[in-house]
């Protein structure tokens, strides 16, 4: 014990509190970070609404100075740039896995949410859904406390990859890594063989994006600067659809309450001779999107469902005409790997080009983070962070 930080602890259903918490010792194999910058994802807006199983500080989307450094942390985090050192300002992968469980073995270490034995930064482990169990309780009243980014300090555990941020990157952009790997996993699930029938993102194919928050908007924004010919975006909000649309120079941009589905199925008919998109990203948490994904799309297709993670309401679906007949590939996301962490490090390198900053649309402290989190419907939000200083 060595006195206390503050830190926002998820205390029950739509109550986090600012408190202080212990800080822990730095083990030999372990860092302490001071947290510059802390996004809110959606998964926290969703999962703050219950009460959690113990009380947490949640916060994964992190960059943080090292404060503190173990003498064996170099050999026990995995670092993708270089060796460490304190002062060094770091962004990472929030999943530790246990690299020996039969999944690590089939799948390869670090691929998180089939690791039977794993950790999660800032969030409970059992209200993510998923087999296996946790490793360590996330609870702020079990050492090492400080296991999740909206908090003045974090500990960084063995086994987490991490990146060393460049200087004049800010740390709000830096704490979008998460995100961006979101972006870049769907992305590489849409990946085939070049020459391939199925193969769809390519400099001839029209991509849709369904869905105007962050994960749509950074879809769209790596499409562009993989040279995908042209880009579709459908979303609810003026206002996001806007910034969409500036940092992937979208060819076209769809508000699904003021367009029927006739007329957006027109829209796209017209940038796709009239086929339909070759490439579909849907990124709603809504039924109802899958679905008129499936009309978007054109035959030969190929679907990557990113935003209904949460149990919705089950929809029509015929397997002879919306699979068979359409030759259509649908592909389902929810497990993500250090390495598509890795090349989205690479792309958030282009945060000026493409503007990123423009997404981080709510700056935040602490003592004020509930209040963004409660406000996250408002017309303009895409993306709240909070700014815990340098
Ligand atoms: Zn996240
Ligand atoms: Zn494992």
């Amino acid at each position: 014990m060595r006195g206390t930080c503050k830190g926002a602890v998820w205390s029950g259903e739509k109550d986090i509190r600012v408190m202080d918490v212990k800080l822990p010792e730095c083990k030999d194999d372990g860092m302490i970070i001071k947290v510059n910058a802390a996004s809110i994802c959606g998964t926290d807006l969703h999962v703050f609404k219950s009460k959690p199983s113990v009380p947490t500080i949640l916060g994964h989307e992190v960059c943080g100075t090292i404060v503190e450094m173990g003498k064996n942390a170099n050999k026990t985090i995995k670092c993708y740039t270089g060796a460490l050192k304190i002062g060094d300002r770091i962004n990472l992968y929030p999943w530790i896995t246990c690299g020996t469980c039969k999944s690590c073995l089939r799948f390869g270490v670090g691929a998180c949410g089939v690791c039977e034995n794993s950790f999660v930064y800032g969030l409970p482990y059992e209200c993510l859904g998923m087999s296996g169990k946790p490793v360590m309780s996330s609870s702020v009243e079990e050492t090492p406390y400080i296991k999740g980014g909206f908090s003045e300090y974090m500990y960084i555990l063995p086994g987490t990859y991490v990146w060393q941020v460049p200087e004049e990157m800010p740390a709000s952009v830096a704490s979008l890594l998460d995100p961006m790997a979101v972006a870049m996993r769907a992305i590489e699930l849409a990946q085939r063989s070049p020459g391939m029938l199925e193969d769809v993102l390519n400099c001839n194919g029209t991509a849709l994006v369904i869905g105007d928050g962050q994960i749509g908007a950074l879809i769209a924004a790596c499409l562009r600067k993989l040279g995908v010919n042209k880009i579709l975006i459908a979303g609810g909000r003026d206002e996001r659809l806007k910034v969409a649309q500036d940092i992937s120079k979208a060819d076209c941009t769809m508000n699904y309450h003021k367009q029927s589905l006739e007329e957006r199925i027109e829209i796209v008919n017209a940038y796709t001779n009239g086929f339909g998109a070759d490439v579909v990203f849907q990124c709603v948490g809504n039924a109802q999107a899958f679905r008129e994904g499936i009309e978007l799309m054109r035959s030969v297709g190929t679907m990557i469902e990113v935003g209904n993670i949460a149990s919705v309401a089950p929809i029509q679906f015929d397997p002879a005409r919306d699979l068979c007949s359409k030759h259509a590939t649908y592909i389902g996301m929810s497990v993500n790997t250090p390495s598509a962490f890795n090349k989205a490090f690479h792309m958030l390198l282009s945060y000026k080009e493409l503007g990123l900053e423009k997404l981080l649309t709510d700056r935040c402290t602490l003592d004020t983070l509930l209040d963004t989190m409660l406000n996250s419907n408002a017309p303009s939000y895409i993306k709240g962070w909070v700014d815990l200083g340098e």
